[in-house]
């Protein structure tokens, strides 16, 4: 590990080796982008003396493509090392503590999808939604399937998530979701675009990193709407994304070839490299662990999802985010429905209260940690009273 003159840096799990980046502003400033270190937020501008990042998003620097994200990364890695302490006068200003900042939507979301891209969660919700057939359909173990979200729907970690009002199951009836759900995901944000009528190349030629999400849901409502089109309303009210942007550089160590696949999957859908991470995910309930799913035996890693998202020639937009699926691992569920399956097994907490899904005034938070002694930055929401 490189050492850091920032202080606390090198002893937290944001040192130099992960530098997050996120989109911050101080009291009656515009939103700009900074990198994360340790408890501080550095403002890029006036450090790298790049307009790029007085931008109120990641996307004019995420565009830029692989070579500027790398060259970006190793400055600043240089001018928070330790040895460059001739450097530390100039900078140190520029660098805020996190309790002085608000922090913002990352990425000007350009399209959405959301993948269901774990073995475990896919036979749990097809066992809970169908449970007369068989777990899984006949396509699934041949190609990741998805739907596309609603991108303008997407928040930061911390907005409040109202609860929705829909067409629910059984019934069908009308009003607020009583059964009102979280998936725990792993986010990709594309950089580098693709023309229409071109395939993806390389996964980390376009992709720049990745965001903890939180796909909220409304079972009673996805019930009665999914079949034959999928997901819609039951999902599209809010999707929350950490303030965090992780680049797949920092996640070199967490690396891993990914789940063995039966059958094989078609060409266009073969691994050339390990696109598995070893992440561990923890999801909170008001303050109180309900689960820690792994991420690292997902069946279909994100290299494949991103080369069957492109493969008929639809393009690539810079800030495009396309999201794992609920990550659940033997034992470890990443959504409430399989925790308490359906609601049959409510989980206690510690006040002495039950829960099968979400009540009004209830915050769940999702974090992770990675190999290499890094954590990718939280994401959180609190549910408010339907209007
Ligand atoms: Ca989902």
């Amino acid at each position: 590990m490189t050492r850091s003159w920032v202080p606390g840096a090198d002893e937290s799990l944001f040192g130099l080796d992960n530098l997050p980046y996120g989109v911050f502003s101080r009291q009656g400033e515009a939103p700009r982008v900074g990198v994360r270190v340790g408890d501080h937020v550095l403002d890029l501008a006036p450090v790298l003396d790049d307009e790029v990042f007085a931008a109120p998003s990641l996307n004019p620097f995420l565009a830029r493509g692989r070579t500027a994200w790398q060259e970006t990364r190793a400055r600043l890695q240089a001018i928070l090392a330790a040895e460059a302490g001739g450097n530390r006068a100039a900078v140190e200003p520029h660098l805020v503590p996190l309790d002085q900042v608000t922090m913002h939507l990352p990425v000007e979301v350009a399209d959405y999808v959301d993948f269901y891209a774990s073995l475990e969660h896919a036979s749990n919700l097809g066992r809970i939604f169908r449970p007369d057939e068989e777990p899984l359909k006949p396509n699934w173990r041949h190609l990741p399937v998805g739907y596309h979200g609603r991108a303008g729907t997407v928040v930061v970690s911390g907005t409040p998530i109202r609860r929705p009002c829909g067409q629910r199951m059984p019934g069908p009836s009308f009003g607020p979701s009583v059964r009102l759900d979280i998936e725990a995901e792993l986010g990709y944000v594309v950089g580098a675009p693709t023309r229409l009528g071109e395939r993806a190349g390389a996964f980390d030629d376009h992709v720049f990193g990745v965001t903890l999400v939180n796909d909220w849901s409304a079972r009673d409502i996805q019930a009665w709407e999914y079949v034959p089109l999928g997901p819609f309303l039951g999902k599209s009210f809010a999707t929350s994304i950490s303030p965090w942007i992780t680049p797949l550089e920092a996640l070199r160590p967490a690396r891993v070839a990914g789940r063995e696949q039966d059958p094989a999957p078609l060409d266009y859908l073969r691994r050339d490299a390990p696109w598995g991470l070893d992440l561990t995910l923890r999801v909170e309930l008001n303050g109180e662990t309900i689960s820690t799913p792994s991420y690292r035996d997902m069946y279909w890693t994100p290299d494949q999802m991103l080369a069957h998202m492109t493969v008929n020639g639809a393009s690539l937009r810079t800030g495009d985010l396309f999201a794992s699926g609920t990550i659940s691992s033997e034992g470890a569920f990443g959504s409430l429905i399989e925790v308490t399956w359906n609601g049959a097994e409510p989980i206690k907490l510690a006040d002495g209260t039950t829960r099968s899904f979400l009540e009004d005034g209830d915050t769940v938070t999702i974090s992770a940690v990675a190999p290499g002694g890094i954590a990718l930055g939280a994401v959180t929401g609190r549910i408010t009273p339907a209007t």
